[in-house]
C-alpha cells in the first residue's frame, strides 16, 4: 500500500506555491501535492489523508457538496433524549462601593444537560 495520496483538492495544481513547482528549465508545472498518509496525524482513513491543507479540503467540499450530501441525506432533525437540571451554587461578583471593589456572594444557577444514554456517577 502506498504511503501517499494525491491531494483531492480540485484547485491544488493551480495554487502558486513553491511546494507545487516541478520540472526543469522551461518545462516547469504546478503539480498536485502528495499527502503523506504515514504522517502521525494523517494516519488511517480520515479526511486529512486526502487533502494537503484546509483550503484544498474546502475547495473539494464546495465543488462536491451536493454529491456528498446525496450519500446520506438528512431529511428530518435527529434528537438526543436529555434531562435538563437547574442547580444552585454559591458564586460571587464584584461591586463598586464608591472607592473600591468588594467581593459579594450570591446564589447563582447553572443549567446541566445530561444525556439519558450516559451513565452518570455525578462526578462532574
Ligand atoms: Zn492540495
Amino acid at each position: 500500500m502506498s504511503n501517499y495520496n494525491w491531494c483531492h483538492g480540485p484547485n491544488c495544481h493551480t495554487r502558486e506555491t513553491s511546494s507545487r513547482v516541478r520540472g526543469s528549465g522551461d518545462n516547469k508545472v504546478l503539480r498536485t501535492r502528495k499527502v503523506n498518509t504515514k504522517h502521525y496525524w494523517r494516519s488511517g482513513q480520515g479526511s486529512w489523508s486526502y487533502f494537503c491543507d484546509d483550503t484544498c479540503m474546502r475547495d473539494y467540499l464546495e465543488k462536491y457538496i451536493l454529491a456528498i450530501i446525496a450519500i446520506a441525506p438528512r431529511r428530518e432533525a435527529l434528537e438526543t433524549p436529555i434531562k435538563v437540571e437547574k442547580e444552585k451554587y454559591e458564586s460571587y461578583r464584584y461591586q463598586h462601593n464608591g472607592t473600591d471593589y468588594q467581593r459579594v456572594p450570591y446564589q447563582a444557577t447553572r443549567t446541566k444537560i445530561r444525556r439519558n444514554d450516559r451513565v452518570d456517577n455525578d462526578n462532574g
